[in-house]
């Protein structure tokens, strides 16, 4: 098996933003020796992970699993996501299937269950559910998906927005240490990453590094071999593409920012964060 440079280990190409594309950016970002690990988010978009990794021998795989804002009518705003060109959606409601799930998880080219958590942040109360009701519903699919990863024996993705102090606390009852995965897109604070360093999660930073200096602290702090990268594509555009549709070629970016402020070669960097990934997800 050949060694990536990098690894964009939670990128969207399944998404619809690279529905005229998708094939051009995978190929594009293969021919550069980076690797990807496409993300679902609903059943639809697990499946379309599924189906872009059986169609590269190697380089490309999936991560399935329900977002929890899809779980309740909620409405994302343009503008909260801060891309031009990137149209409010509303979501899809949808409820947890675990037969389904189980089914796509189980293929030879998943390598993660997710992006399945926790987010209080893009949840807002409507008719059917007050904000309680939504958060126990989040919690319990949560569960559900924490079961599956034990029961297929494949890693967490997790997705986790102003909702950190209950995540930790339903990682720490379902004993979630012994299944281990990444904390995709992690935005808090130093306090809260030794938390999931302790239960032995890594930490993945996106694009944002290049351009805030919000995670510097925390970056500094993390130990390199429990950091990961990712471009959370088509979101969160690193500098120098700012503006732009994100892609995971420009994951390149991240890991050259993370070099930068943990102040190590290059090299030595980049070949810790592909062994980090390979070793977490099994690639
Ligand atoms: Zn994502």
């Amino acid at each position: 098996m050949s060694i990536p440079k990098l690894i964009d280990i939670h990128t969207h190409v399944n998404f619809n933003a690279f529905k005229d594309d998708g094939d051009e950016v995978v190929k594009r970002t293969l021919e550069n020796n980076i690797w990807m690990i496409l993300v679902g988010s609903q059943i639809d978009t697990s499946r379309r992970a599924v189906e872009y990794a059986e169609k590269y021998p190697e380089g490309v795989y999936a991560a399935v699993g329900l977002h929890p804002i899809h779980l309740t009518e909620a409405y994302v705003d343009a503008k909260e996501i801060s891309e031009e060109g990137v149209l409010g959606f509303k979501t899809r409601v949808e409820s947890f299937s675990y037969e389904v799930y189980k089914e796509l998880a189980q293929h030879l080219k998943t390598v993660a269950i997710g992006e399945c958590g926790l987010d209080y942040y893009r949840t807002t109360e409507h008719g059917t559910h007050n904000m309680e009701q939504i958060k126990k519903l989040q919690a319990d699919t949560f569960r559900q998906q924490i079961a599956l990863a034990r029961e297929v024996k494949k890693p967490l993705m997790i997705h986790c927005r102003n909702a950190y102090e209950d995540l930790i606390q339903i990682l720490k009852e379902e004993h979630a240490q012994e299944i281990g995965g990444d904390i995709h897109f992690f935005a808090g604070s130093w306090d809260v990453a030794k938390q999931f360093l302790d239960l032995g999660f890594y930490l993945s930073f996106t694009g944002v590094v290049t351009f805030a200096r919000d995670y510097d602290e925390v970056l500094k702090n993390v130990p390199m071999d429990r950091v990961m990268i990712e471009t959370d594509a088509p979101y969160v555009t690193p500098v120098p593409h700012r503006g732009k549709r994100n892609e995971p070629l420009y994951v390149e970016y991240v890991a050259q920012k993370i070099a930068e402020i943990k102040n190590l070669p290059e090299t030595e960097v980049f070949e810790q964060l592909v062994g980090n990934t390979r070793k977490l997800f099994r690639l």
